[in-house]
């Protein structure tokens, strides 16, 4: 089938590359013409495991195109996916501008049917804008071209989407009436084999369906930081109580772990986003605001158990840092926790040495060169000089580290660990001072 995907981001980029790989063919447009340039020489714009070798292979097949070149996009598909980025406007809501400025172009070009696919994540009621807005201008055009908008909403998670898009647990087809869907289940087939995980339903339904998810997981991250801060107030171990509560099928073992707060480009966006949309209906969500106020607080934890540890005097610390992404197998920094912290002890006059496995260009970038910041090569040189060790994404190489060598680095054998990592019991016999979130008092 031909397939032309709007954005090649990380939604964009993983979706096409699929596609592909399962023999469709694909040209990818977006307005960023280095990206473009870039990814024709073969340089992948984001780390994503497994993402490269898909790219790579088929775009010299010729199934996978690049292009700035929308006409010509709008020309190729069939089927045209919208999957440019939704950023939280200056109120919470979602921006809606690059995927009407996609709608848009799409109704300027077409010269034949076309099934417009909507996978970013965008307000219930985002399907009837764009159906509009193309009717519209086909209406400006004198142009009397069929047209379906369908809304499919993205579940892949950012460290493991090359796997989540090959192996869906669900794809989700919100159309407005039954014409589109053998389009889409036809485009679907080569990842519906082993049963049928396609959910048929209204658009709206659709769209709501994907903050629904993305709600719902945020809001068992700070269920969970809610029930850590107050172990640690109760002087219980929220580690055992997770384990306690995760035996209850009912509740599960997933997705239930404590600890310095969700970041990325999708849990906090989506949950103001929802908050928004429900006050524009004079609904007040009261949960989804406690969520979000839960997270806000719980990126301020570790900051302020540094701040107490060190009585308020970071002036003049080194600090080692272990990780910077908001969560390991990707380089993605939006919304990170690691930023709070960061920006929390520059402000204390502390200086900071970084590592990370993947976003250290990304953390460069964002942050420029600055003195009180030095990006390292390994986690090792991290810690060269420094007073403390914090950690704040639990990349696999962070989880059985030499403790000999970090005691031997650092000034004072203390390590704040946002994500858990480590038994707290065993890493005071070694000598350390541990402090770890909702694990109970540390020395
Ligand atoms: P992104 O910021 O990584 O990429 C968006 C791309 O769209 C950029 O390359 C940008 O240049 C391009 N673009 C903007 N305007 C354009 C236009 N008019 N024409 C062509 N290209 C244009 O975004 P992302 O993380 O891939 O997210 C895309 C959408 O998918 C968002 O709505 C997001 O909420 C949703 N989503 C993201 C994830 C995730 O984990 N990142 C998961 C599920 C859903």
């Amino acid at each position: 089938m031909r397939v032309t995907v709007f954005g090649i981001g990380y939604v964009g980029l993983v979706q096409a590359a699929v596609l592909a790989e399962v023999g469709h063919d694909v040209v990818c447009v977006d307005v960023d013409e280095n990206k473009v340039e870039n990814l024709k020489k073969g340089i992948i714009p984001i780390y994503e495991p497994g993402l490269t070798p898909l790219v790579e292979s088929h775009y010299k097949a010729g199934r996978l195109n690049f292009t700035t070149d929308a006409a010509k996009g709008v020309e190729h598909g069939e089927v045209q996916f919208i999957a440019v980025g939704t950023p939280p406007d200056e109120d919470g809501s979602a921006d809606l501008k690059y995927v009407l400025a996609v709608a848009s172009t799409i109704a300027k070009h077409m010269e034949s049917p076309k099934v417009i696919i909507d996978k970013s994540t965008v307000p219930v009621g985002t399907a009837d804008k764009v159906k509009q807005k193309i009717a519209d201008i086909l209406a400006e055009r004198s142009a009397a071209i069929e047209f379906d908008v369908v809304s499919n909403p993205e579940f892949l998670k950012e460290g493991a989407a090359v796997n989540d898009c090959m192996r869906p647990d669900r794809i989700i087809i919100g159309t407005y009436d039954e014409r589109p869907q053998d389009l889409m289940r036809e485009l679907y087939a080569p990842f519906n084999r082993n049963h049928d995980k396609v959910i048929f339903m209204d658009v709206r339904s659709a769209e709501l369906t994907k903050y629904a998810a993305n709600c719902m997981l945020a809001t068992k991250i700070s269920f969970m930081n809610e029930m850590a801060n107050l172990a640690e107030i109760l002087g219980a171990d929220i580690e055992a109580v997770r384990r306690g509560i995760g035996s209850d099928p009912r509740i599960g073992y997933h997705f239930i772990y404590p600890g310095c707060g969700y970041g990325g480009s999708c849990f906090p966006k989506d949950v103001q986003a929802l908050i928004r949309t429900s006050e524009q209906h004079d609904y007040q969500p009261a949960i989804l605001q406690a969520v979000e106020a839960v997270n806000d607080r719980q990126k301020s934890k570790l900051p302020s158990l540094v701040e107490r540890h060190f009585n308020g005097q970071l002036a003049g610390k080194t600090i080692a840092l272990w990780g910077l992404s908001f969560k390991p197998n990707t380089d993605d920094m939006r919304e990170a926790p690691s930023r709070v912290l960061l920006e929390a002890l520059w402000e204390q006059g502390a200086k900071v040495q970084a590592f990370d496995p993947e976003a250290m260009e990304e953390t460069q970038r964002i942050y420029g060169v600055r003195e009180d910041l030095s990006l390292v090569g390994t986690k090792e040189a991290a810690l060269k000089g420094a007073d403390a060790l914090i950690i704040c994404t639990e990349w696999q190489q962070f989880r059985a580290p030499d403790f000999d060598l970090i005691k031997s680095q650092l000034s004072e054998a203390v390590i704040f660990d946002g994500r858990n990592l480590f038994e707290p019991s065993r890493m005071n016999r070694k000598g350390f001072t541990y402090y770890a979130i909702g694990r109970g008092a540390s020395v």
